[in-house]
């Protein structure tokens, strides 16, 4: 069973984002905007499932996961 409490380590791959910004507006306290690649990236690596679930479910491209979560985690 998912431990909410718990930090686990946040995965992004911006190989497929399409710079919506999504991220960053919605958990500025993990995701920057990085003007030199026009993509976020972290401003720290592990989060807990209520930091950083709603920037998983919302993000178009389906860059942003977490260790150790499935599907239905988010
Ligand atoms: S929400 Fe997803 S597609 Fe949008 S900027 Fe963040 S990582 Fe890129």
């Amino acid at each position: 069973m998912l431990q909410t409490d718990m930090h686990h380590e946040v995965l992004l791959d911006i190989s497929r984002c399409n710079a919506c910004t999504g991220c960053t507006e919605i958990c500025p306290d993990i995701f920057e905007w990085d003007d030199d690649l026009e993509r976020p990236s972290l401003r720290r690596q592990t989060a807990t499932h209520d930091e950083v679930r709603e920037a998983i479910a919302l993000c178009p491209r389906r860059c942003i996961s977490a260790e150790g979560w499935m599907e239905e985690d988010y």
